[in-house]
């Protein structure tokens, strides 16, 4: 089904949806000109001014289609705001020229153009703009002082004209400050989505990412699709490592060994900061015995991981405990299966993997 903005591509509907706002001032552009027009300011006649109002029609018409077909991505400023604004001067400069007592007045559309840019407009491109916008008007008085020289007054013109020169640059200013703090918006806001879901020193999922991970899984699970084994696995005698080498050097080896871990997982498999250093796998896997084989296999991994900066002869171990989702069992009941097993895995020495089939209702504490 058609959409005039379309659903599935979020950037190209923000593109649309300001196009839309542009095509409404030239709405406001149609009701000033014909205002203009009935008050007899206008220069043009009745079937010449509503050919205009067609021409800017088609112009948008012309605009929204070379949006919705995703033409615009072919260039560096997809959201085509310089040429947008160039068009919008040429009509200011079209109004002025045909305006004849009320020119001045017209030159406020002005500020609406360049409100305009502040969606993305650098301090140069501006700048550009406003000499652009000058120099049309130069001409613009020019052609009518040289043709119609009964039609101005030139010092009302040369008035209109050092206020625009004025008023428009620092405009440029003002407006390419306003787009430098709203682009820090835009960074701050993603920094925050990405504080929000992922573990800052490992770059993996957080906590809270994982339960919701570990909900979606539950509901696909119970929709009978495959179902999946939880994973805690925690570094053995980690604290010795900071206290050997320090709490630097034992974030490397946390980033180093995720990095590792990560690289050996499949797509379809997850792994999230559970908090300090114990991790959690979450696997896609229809039963245990392939999740108890992955645990043994990333187990085997971590032990031969080598850290940089660190003796030759240094390496980690982890302790894993593995568990299956039950049906129609809670996130938290899984978690602390896994977690017993863990316990278990720490218990019986380390450095191995274990499986907890039963539930315990007792959250352990490990040795
Ligand atoms: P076990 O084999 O029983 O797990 O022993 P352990 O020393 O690993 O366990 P313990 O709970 O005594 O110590 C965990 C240490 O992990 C203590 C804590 O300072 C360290 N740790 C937790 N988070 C971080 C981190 O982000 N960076 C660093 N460098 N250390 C961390
Ligand atoms: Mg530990
Ligand atoms: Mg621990």
């Amino acid at each position: 089904m058609f959409h005039i903005i379309p659903e599935n591509d979020p950037k190209q509907a923000l593109r649309i949806r300001r196009f839309f706002i542009a095509s409404g001032s030239y709405l406001m552009w149609v009701c000033l000109v014909a205002n203009c027009y009935f008050q007899g300011f206008f220069r043009l006649t009745l079937p010449q001014t509503l050919s205009c109002f067609i021409i800017v029609l088609l112009m948008n018409m012309g605009i929204y289609t070379i949006f919705r077909s995703g033409f615009n991505k072919r260039f560096s400023d997809q959201s085509l705001t310089m040429p947008q604004m160039l068009l919008a001067n040429l009509w200011v400069m079209f109004v002025a020229y045909y305006t004849d007592e009320a020119r001045g007045v017209m030159l406020m559309l002005y500020m609406v153009v360049f409100v305009f840019g502040m969606f993305r407009l650098k301090l140069r491109q501006f700048i550009l703009l406003a000499a652009i916008a000058i120099m049309s008007y130069v001409i613009v008085i020019s052609i009518l002082f040289r043709f119609n020289p009964d039609k101005i007054n030139l010092n009302v013109e040369i008035m209109n004209l050092v206020v625009l020169a004025a008023v428009l640059p620092w405009f440029s200013i003002l407006g390419s400050h306003i787009n430098g703090l709203r682009q820090k918006l835009v960074k701050a806001k993603k920094r925050i989505e990405e504080l929000a879901i992922y573990d800052e020193l490992t770059q993996i999922y957080n906590r809270h990412q994982m339960y919701r991970i570990l909900e979606r899984e539950i509901s696909l699970a119970q929709r009978g699709y495959p179902s999946f084994s939880i994973c805690i696995f925690d570094l053995d005698h980690f604290k010795r490592v900071n206290d050997t080498f320090g709490h630097i050097a034992g974030d490397t080896v946390l980033k180093t060994l995720i990095a590792e871990i990560q690289k050996n997982l499949r797509d379809v498999d997850y792994i999230a900061r559970f908090g300090g250093e114990e991790f959690v796998l979450i696997l896609s896997y229809p039963d245990k015995d392939q999740s108890i084989i992955c645990a043994e296999r990333i187990k085997k991994i971590a032990g031969n991981v080598k850290y940089p900066g660190f003796p030759d002869d240094f390496g980690i171990t982890v302790s894993i405990g593995v568990t299956h989702y039950q049906p129609d069992e809670s996130v938290e009941a899984t978690i602390l299966r896994a977690d017993t097993a863990l316990y278990r895995a720490k218990a019986k020495g380390r450095n191995r993997v274990e499986y907890e089939t039963t539930s315990k209702a007792k959250v352990p504490v490990h040795p």
